[in-house]
């Protein structure tokens, strides 16, 4: 759009998209653009000339979209993530362009079968769990809601590792998405910046008389942009993710190359694309590693050049930029933001300092997504300088100018000082990114109400007293697309028949169902399709595992990251101890259960790995028990990602959200299950609060202490082995696991995680095990009782339609950002 010559030329007719129309060009692009005989043509050939035929159809809209943005003025929104947990993209797409009968006719005709072919598009595992998956939705939801938005990110080359279970250890393996091409993707090289690390900062004078500094940096690589269009519901808005790839400057060193050092003639190259190679597994201990520093600068300083060319572009000034860009923090790992726009705004576009931070804390916003001070970023303070000398003075220049105004306009003391500051001088000192992401803020939001509250009582504390309105909060959302339309056809097919469309665009509209709950030929129609559901689920387990499941039993499932703060470990004590006592009373009317667990650890984490073990061992043992056939089985499903979570979602009857309260920020997993009508055992914690109120607290089981009860325990002391002593089923249950009677090859294997529950019990394994027990054998009541286990279940997808991510994403546009 530089020249109205250009501006005149017309748009290319939109594609048709009809069975026929969709099958030639299929054929056309499988023979001109993969180079294959359709007579040759392996699967993987046709997933790619599909996606291509479809990639043709976004363009028509991404384009429009992109005009629009451009022509309405409107304000851009940027949401940078150091991850986006997206899955497969060609379901979501067809389904979003509403092409999904006419994209099937057509590979019918040429004998092919959608649903073998986009089974082999390969998950983009970008992201480890909640974080990423969100951002996914997100941009999902903003394409809906038709905001103009770009994600901003790193193309890792290895995302997420695949995880094997080899005799029921975690194994990992590098994940190799791209193995096969992206034929999503469109890569920009004339979107490419350099981005520097270490060397010196000089300084010059400005014309205007006054200082300006220079960085020299030492090293340099180039960020290249690749585009992948994200298609809103009923194809309205296309919106574009844009993932960062490192390049060298120097791609080889020629006189190295001919004087013989093949090798060394590519170390610039090696080290620039090192950069973009591995997505770093969360949860290990904060990642130390510099490489995960300079991931974290390279993408936030791309992605901020970028989105001041493009406002320089259209606008040529800067004073406007917060009225025109909304830049949202994906929690602290692009919170270097802060300081790359202010030297960006100062050294390169010569603001005073002042104004460039005016600029700065009215453009950007950050959402929280822990309160474990240990998760939250802080790098040592000579690490930081090395790599990024000039950011360090514009921190220290920001953390003046802030304590002082704590100190003079607040009265801020000493105490209050050392927390807000951005460096932490506690030990060595450590930049703390927390602080910063707060302090360069307009608004911190946190992600479910209970989370928010707690962020305002605990790690910000001092900073909320010093900023009393930048805290709010928004509840995580998932997208009803993928959750509920993809994942469950069955379901949704139920849905638009019994209540219309409705639900299709607006979630909430769901609650028409209601009505419905104690119909019993509706009840009947619901239960038969989460029994297909639950069929299908078997049939995966059976070919991936060999494991023969009745989908009449109760399917009881805790899928998510393995950690000790969700309490997979409480989920299988409480399975020995039924274990247990299905063997001690034969003559009890057990309910059939399948206790069903997915989940990766990450590679460094020795507990999480441990529980995996466990979990594996204890399933080896009762499954092959003939004293609870039928009874109990217990399965862990390899690989947990968002292509596996679409099959396990919408065949669950209980839903484990089960954390220890107050530890887990918001939870999407919960809202997955509720939407697809699985009933929540959980923990007062996250989301589960607030889905309790939505739900009725009829529909839900709550259990446990809550968040104040555990802070209280915590500082009090807290006695265990008294709690165990005192509980004759979980002695026995703990007894059982420590004295190796699931581990007969290493009985000390789970010594040291059975010790940890009796010397400290951080996560409140030992505490809530009665309630939680207490609290599954009522849901074995209300599952006896078929009728209201059903009506329960209807509620729960009648009453979870606020939970849309569409809400939460129109909740930021208006109280955030201020767009849309
Ligand atoms: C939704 C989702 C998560 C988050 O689950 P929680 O139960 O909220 O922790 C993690 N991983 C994948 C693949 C998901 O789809």
């Amino acid at each position: 759009m530089n020249s109205n010559t250009q501006n005149d030329i017309p748009f290319p007719e939109p594609r048709r998209s009809d069975p026929a129309v969709l099958a030639a060009d299929i054929v056309e692009r499988l023979t001109y653009r993969i180079g294959k005989d359709a007579k040759a043509a392996k699967p993987h050939d046709w997933l790619t000339a599909t996606i291509l035929v479809i990639r043709d159809r976004i363009i028509d809209r991404w384009m429009a979209s992109t005009r629009k943005t451009y022509e309405s003025g409107g304000k851009r929104v940027y949401y940078l993530s150091l991850e986006f947990l997206i899955g497969r993209l060609m379901r979501d797409a067809v389904s979003n362009l509403g092409l999904m009968e006419e994209v099937r006719d057509a590979l019918a005709s040429l004998g092919v079968d959608l649903d073998i072919v986009a089974a082999l598009e390969p998950d983009a595992a970008l992201g480890n769990g909640g974080l990423g998956r969100l951002a996914a939705c997100f941009m999902e939801s903003m394409a809906t809601t038709d905001i103009p938005a770009y994600g901003y990110g790193i193309r890792y080359v290895h995302g997420l590792f695949r995880q094997q279970i080899a005799d029921g250890w975690q194994v990992e393996l590098p994940e190799t998405w791209l193995a096969h091409g992206n034929p999503w993707e469109f890569e920009r090289r004339e979107s490419a910046y350099e981005v520097g690390f270490g060397g010196t900062v000089e300084s010059a004078l400005a014309p205007d008389g006054d200082a300006r500094y220079v960085w020299k940096p030492a090293e340099r690589v180039i960020a290249v942009a690749y585009d992948t269009p994200i298609v809103g519901w009923r194809g309205n808005r296309v919106n574009t993710l844009r993932l960062w790839t490192a390049q060298p400057i120097d791609p080889i060193l020629l006189d190295a190359f001919n004087a013989g050092d093949h090798i060394g003639a590519l170390r610039e190259s090696n080290k620039a694309e090192s950069l973009a190679r591995v997505l770093y597994p969360a949860d290990a201990t904060p990642a130390g590693q510099e490489l995960r520093l300079r991931q974290e600068f390279f993408f936030s300083s791309a992605s901020l050049q970028d989105i001041l060319r493009r406002h320089m572009q259209q606008y040529n000034t800067l004073e406007n930029l917060p009225d025109k860009v909304a830049i949202q923090l994906n929690d602290t790992h692009p919170a270097v933001s802060v300081a790359e726009l202010m030297r960006l705004l100062c050294d390169v576009h010569g603001l005073d300092f002042n104004d460039a931070w005016e600029l700065t804390r009215r453009t950007i916003s950050y959402t929280n997504h822990t309160l474990l001070p240990e998760a939250l970023e802080t790098w040592p303070v000579p690490l930081f300088e090395r790599l990024l000398p000039r950011h360090m003075q514009i921190i220290y220049g920001i953390n003046a100018k802030i304590l002082l105004s704590a100190r003079k306009e607040k009265g801020f003391n000493d105490a209050q000082i050392r927390a807000i500051s951005l460096i932490d001088e506690s030990g060595d000192r450590r930049l703390r990114m927390g602080n910063l992401a707060f302090i360069g803020s307009h608004s911190i939001n946190g992600v479910s109400a209970l989370h928010t509250e707690l962020m305002k009582e605990t790690v910000f504390a001092d900073l909320h007293k010093l900023y009393p309105d930048r805290i709010n909060n928004k509840t995580n959302g998932i997208t009803p697309r993928r959750w509920l339309m993809q994942c469950n056809p069955g379901l949704t097919r139920l849905l638009r028949d019994t209540i219309g469309d409705d639900f299709l665009d607006n979630t909430e509209a769901l609650q028409a169902l209601d009505a419905y709950a104690d119909d019993s030929e509706f009840q009947k129609q619901f239960a038969a399709v989460k029994r297909a559901n639950k069929v299908r689920l078997a049939q995966v387990i059976q070919s991936r595992l060999g494991l023969k499941l009745d989908p009449s039993a109760m399917f009881d499932i805790q899928i998510k990251r393995i950690h000790e703060y969700k309490r997979q470990l409480l989920n299988i004590v409480e399975a020995v101890a039924l274990y247990d006592q299905m063997r001690s009373h034969p003559e009890m009317d057990w309910v059939p259960r399948i206790k069903i667990f997915a989940g990766k650890a990450a590679p460094s984490y020795h507990n999480a790995k441990l529980i995996i073990k466990l979990a594996n061992d204890v399933a080896r043992v009762v499954n092959s028990d003939p004293a609870v056939r039928g009874l109990l089985k217990v399965v862990f499903v390899p690989n947990y990602n968002v292509s596996l979570a679409e099959i396990l979602v919408p065949a669950a009857d209980l839903s484990e959200q089960i954390s220890t309260a107050g530890m887990e920020a918001s939870g999407t997993g919960n809202m997955k299950f509720g939407l697809n009508g699985a009933i929540t055992i959980g923990t007062l914690d996250g989301a589960n609060v607030e889905m309790r109120d939505w739900v009725g607290e009829e529909n839900i089981k709550i259990f446990g202490m809550t968040a104040d009860e555990v802070t209280k325990v915590r500082a009090e002391g807290h006695n265990p082995r008294a709690i165990i002593e005192n509980s004759r089923e979980l002695a026995q249950a703990l007894h059982a696991i420590a004295s190796g009677v699931f581990s007969p090859d290493d009985p000390g294997r789970f010594t040291s995680l059975v010790d940890g529950l009796y010397q400290h019990d951080w996560f409140m394994v030992a505490a809530d095990f009665d309630a939680y027990a207490a609290a599954q054998r009522e849901v074995d009541a209300i599952w006896t009782d078929e009728k209201s286990w059903h009506a329960k279940a209807i509620r729960n997808t009648a009453r979870m339609g606020w939970f849309s991510s569409d809400r939460t994403i129109r909740q930021y546009a208006k109280e955030i950002w201020r767009a849309g």
